[in-house]
């Protein structure tokens, strides 16, 4: 009988980690399959675009998986049963069960309520393509006149607010965030950032957190209620409840919580990769949420299965935060590198060039990601007899 990988989540980390176990390990000795809800491959880095009205590349997953020899389900999973190694999942034909001898978690994360009131009800989001799209139709609805607010004052908010503002340059578009936006960011880069606000009109209301969201409106502590038309909530990410139900080990946010190799410290035959994960990265920092981290721990988390099962010597990979790379619409951007303390640099590349080096890393990444063998479906390695896990080394 096979050895049976079932990979959950095909985004940037599992659609990367399936590609990779399935050119690196013997299809004589293994099974790989993929669940993932949608059918395509969605490209997270791009949601706002989409929300704002443009079209991205379709990526249907049965051509990315095409020519491999990876198993794809299209299924929502439910549950996961880690003492008996199955995952629960749903289709339109019902629900299903899923026996695994490793397990690959890689569901990523969808939009942080924080709990606050009428979020879930009343407001949109960009963290996952359905709600992009319920976004896009009612901006669709709004036409030429209406007011968008956005909440928060990170990444999403401000890639999500300029976009909205640069391509619907007839609705009032404000951002409210309970600190400074982009706070975090190098003096050049913050610089730049106020301007372009100013540039595209966007009121900017900081220190102001926002208690209450109802259809037409939002609330803040202070008492200021600000008229929306449509409120798109985009104060940070949090991973979905699943790992957590299943008795894997998680943080108090939900992170499955690893090894040095991406093993979960509970489970050793779930490895996790992607915004599922908390990893301390090489800096001595958990590693954020990003498409960035999602590369690095799908490398670590493959390479360790790969020495796992096969009998290789597992090397720990580099776990490293670099930087930002923030759109502002499409011909403007930050590209703004950290230090080795995860504070932002002084300096930072703004403007047209930083949204050229914005849109190869995106073009990059989603063109990747959709070729997962790369035409190079060698299976080289045989599944050990006997098997032992590498001790929890940091990268050298
Ligand atoms: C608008 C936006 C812009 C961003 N910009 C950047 C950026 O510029 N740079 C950067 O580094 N990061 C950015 N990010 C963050 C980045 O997209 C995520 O960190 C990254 O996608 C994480 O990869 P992942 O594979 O862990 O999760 P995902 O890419 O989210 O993949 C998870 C997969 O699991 C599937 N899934 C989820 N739940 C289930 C379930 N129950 N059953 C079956 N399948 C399921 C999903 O459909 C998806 O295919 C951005 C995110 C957003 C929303």
């Amino acid at each position: 009988m096979k050895h049976r990988i079932v990979v959950l989540g095909a985004g940037y980390a599992g659609a990367f980690s399936a590609g990779y176990l399935a050119r690196q390990l013997h299809s004589d000795d293994f099974e790989i399959t993929v669940v993932n809800a949608e059918p395509d491959f969605v490209e997270r880095l791009r949601l706002h675009q989409l929300a704002a009205g443009h079209d991205l590349p379709h990526r249907p997953l049965s051509e990315v998986f095409g020519g491999t020899d990876i198993r794809l389900r299209v299924a929502r999973v439910i549950s996961i049963d880690a003492e008996h190694r199955t995952v629960t999942v749903a289709d339109g034909e019902g629900i299903d069960k899923l026996e695994y001898d490793t397990l690959v978690y890689a569901l990523g994360s969808t939009v942080a309520d924080h709990g606050v009131a009428g979020v879930t009800a009343h407001a949109f989001h960009v963290a996952a393509r359905p709600s992009a799209l319920r976004l896009r139709a009612h901006l669709d609805e709004l036409g030429e006149d209406g007011s968008v607010l956005v909440v928060g004052g990170n990444l999403t908010a401000i890639e999500a607010v300029t976009e909205i503002a640069e391509s619907r340059p007839g609705l009032r578009v404000s951002l409210a965030t309970n600190g400074e936006l982009g706070g975090w960011l190098g003096p050049k880069a913050r610089r730049h950032l106020l301007r372009t606000f100013d540039r595209l009109g966007i009121w900017i209301h900081e220190h102001t957190a926002i208690e209450r969201v109802e259809e037409a409106a939002a609330f803040a502590v202070d008492g200021t209620v600000f008229a929306a038309d449509a409120t798109v909530w985009a104060a940070g990410f949090a991973v979905h409840p699943i790992a957590a139900a299943s008795g894997i080990e998680v943080e108090a946010n939900g992170q499955i919580t690893v090894d040095r190799h991406m093993r979960s410290v509970s489970h050793p035959d779930v490895y996790v990769a992607g915004d599922s994960a908390f990893v301390i990265g090489d800096n001595g920092q958990p590693m954020p949420m990003s498409c960035a981290s999602a590369g690095f721990t799908g490398m670590q988390a493959t390479a360790a299965i790969v020495g796992d099962l096969t009998g290789r010597k597992s090397k720990a990979t580099a776990l490293t935060y670099f930087g930002n790379h923030i759109s502002l619409g499409r011909k403007d951007g930050i590209f703004q590198l950290v230090d080795s303390d995860a504070r932002s640099k002084s300096g930072a590349l703004c403007g047209r060039s930083a949204a050229r080096v914005k849109a190869a890393i995106v073009g990059t990444s989603g063109w990747a990601v959709s070729r997962p063998t790369f035409g190079k479906p060698n299976h080289k390695y045989r599944l050990a007899a006997t098997r032992e896990h590498a001790p929890a080394t940091a990268a050298v």
